[in-house]
């Protein structure tokens, strides 16, 4: 579904990201951790185009970057992402917030939207939201009505940047369990975390990055329990 080939990306002399390489295959539920500033953002924000890159490509679903404005489009079209703070619309209702692309970006009628927001909200939990500002939910709620909103839109992959980070911690669990549901629905899933339980036991992968660099690729059971490289041993040593 993914595949990144020498993936380079600075800014001014910094090497952000330095020539990564990494496969992510369909259905692949891959979990990206490592310490701050270590590029996990700047990957996954490369994966649909947030991020022009300096040197190598990125392929997502056929289509490569760089390349032409509409290859770029396709593939945010296709790819959903769901952010640390939510970003939802906070002017608009969660019904609102919910059919505002289909409507206008793949062209679906206000009533077929709607039916749509409604069936994903009640998917994620909190059907009987819909009629709330963002501002009236909890912060769990909030990124649920976040991750329905990129579902809307129906992707074939989805991006998390540490989803759970801004979270109380009585609402991290009700966030994961949704993920935890479309990952077992078979969601192609790219997801930054310091959710180590979640990593373990989600993750087909676990992607270790420091400095810009991919350090260690491995299953989770390899990863957590016969960690190899010397920095994915201290980074382990200071979360587990
Ligand atoms: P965290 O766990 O704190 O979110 P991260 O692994 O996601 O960290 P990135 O956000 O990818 O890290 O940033 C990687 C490096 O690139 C950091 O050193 C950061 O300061 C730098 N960086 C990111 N965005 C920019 C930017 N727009 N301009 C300059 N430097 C940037
Ligand atoms: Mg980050």
């Amino acid at each position: 579904a993914v595949r990144c080939t020498d993936v380079v990306k600075r800014y001014g002399t910094f090497v952000a990201l330095d020539r990564v390489s990494t496969e992510i295959g369909t259905g692949e539920v891959v979990c990206v951790i490592g310490p701050s500033g270590s590029g996990k953002s700047t990957l996954l924000r490369t994966m649909n185009g947030l991020e022009a890159i300096d040197a190598g490509t990125v392929n997502v679903l056929g289509h490569t970057l760089p390349g032409p404005r509409r290859e770029l489009e396709t593939i945010r079209r296709r790819v959903g992402m769901v952010f640390q703070n939510f970003n939802l619309f906070g002017h608009m209702t969660v019904r609102e917030n919910l059919v505002l692309a289909p409507m206008t970006a793949r062209g679906l009628g206000r009533a077929e939207a709607d039916e749509a927001a409604q069936k994903l909200l009640t998917r994620v939990g909190i059907g009987e939201q819909i009629d709330k500002y963002p501002a009236q939910l909890s912060g769990g709620q909030q990124q649920r009505v976040a991750i329905a909103r990129a579902l809307a839109m129906e992707p074939e992959i989805m991006l998390f940047d540490e989803p759970t980070s801004a979270l109380d911690p009585e609402m991290v669990n009700e966030v994961l369990d949704v993920m935890r549901d479309l990952a077992r629905g078979g969601m192609t899933m790219v997801v930054v975390t310091h959710e180590m339980g979640f990593a373990r036991e989600v993750g087909d992968r676990i992607l270790f990055m420091a400095e810009g660099q991919l350090l260690v690729d491995a299953a989770p059971a390899t990863f957590f329990t016969a960690p190899e490289d010397e920095r994915q041993k201290a980074f382990l040593s200071k979360v587990l």
